[in-house]
């Protein structure tokens, strides 16, 4: 169970992760993109952790909607509509919550996968921060149908969004800059789909 206060310790930690991978990102984006994906969601997650005295005050519903609108302000780029859309959205599914269960947030993921495909027009397999994201929650619905105990299903939940960045290095690009490479993108791990692998594994190590 994570309250809004341990929601922020998530951030910390994914932004610790975040910042000590810097080089790693820059030279994935630097292959098949512009080259500025970790700078920018470098600057959107120490920009929450400045505020992070104020967001933990705030319920859950109010605490994701301000994570997205300052995502959406800081991070800037296509990544930083996307968060804000992703917390937007995830927001909607904890009205009235004072705490996240493991089926929240589950709830939640989904919820933010449904926000990121609107918003961008993206599907599964376009070499995509949606291709970390998309296997973590058909593996997190699939193993709570399966009734699988809570440290299994976060662990396979993390698993899943590793393998789904790692499986972006053997697609093209349909979308977005890489799609201007010759070879599209092909041989590189997508940027955005490692980063939120970061992510969503510190939330699933987190969340135990
Ligand atoms: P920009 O591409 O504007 O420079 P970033 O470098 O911050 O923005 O983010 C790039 C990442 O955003 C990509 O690696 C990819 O994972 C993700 N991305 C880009 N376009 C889309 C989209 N339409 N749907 C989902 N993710 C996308
Ligand atoms: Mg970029
Ligand atoms: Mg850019």
């Amino acid at each position: 169970q994570l309250t809004s206060k341990d929601y922020v310790e998530y951030i910390k930690r994914a932004y610790e992760l975040i910042h000590a991978n810097g080089d790693y990102i820059t030279e994935l984006d630097s292959a098949t993109g512009d080259g500025d994906h970790w700078s920018n969601i470098n600057m959107g997650f120490e920009k929450l952790v400045e505020e992070a005295d104020r967001l933990e005050t705030l319920n859950l519903f109010e605490e994701f909607k301000e994570i997205g609108k300052i995502m959406m302000s800081v991070i800037g780029g296509s990544s930083g509509v996307l968060y804000g859309s992703a917390y937007l959205g995830a927001a909607k599914t904890l009205k009235d919550k004072d705490v996240i269960t493991s089926k929240d947030l589950c709830d939640v993921l989904a919820a933010m996968l449904d926000a990121i495909m609107a918003r961008g027009n993206a599907q599964p397999g376009w070499k995509t921060m949606i291709d970390s994201l998309h296997p973590a929650v058909t593996c997190f619905k699939e193993s709570i149908e399966k009734g699988l105990s809570e440290e299994e299903t976060l662990a396979l939940v993390k698993k899943a969004s590793v393998d789904g960045a790692e499986n972006t290095k053997n697609m093209e690009a349909v979308r977005g800059r890489a799609t201007y490479q010759a070879n599209k993108g092909l041989g590189h791990l997508d940027p955005g789909a490692v980063t939120m692998s970061y992510q969503i594994s510190t939330l699933m190590d987190y969340a135990l």
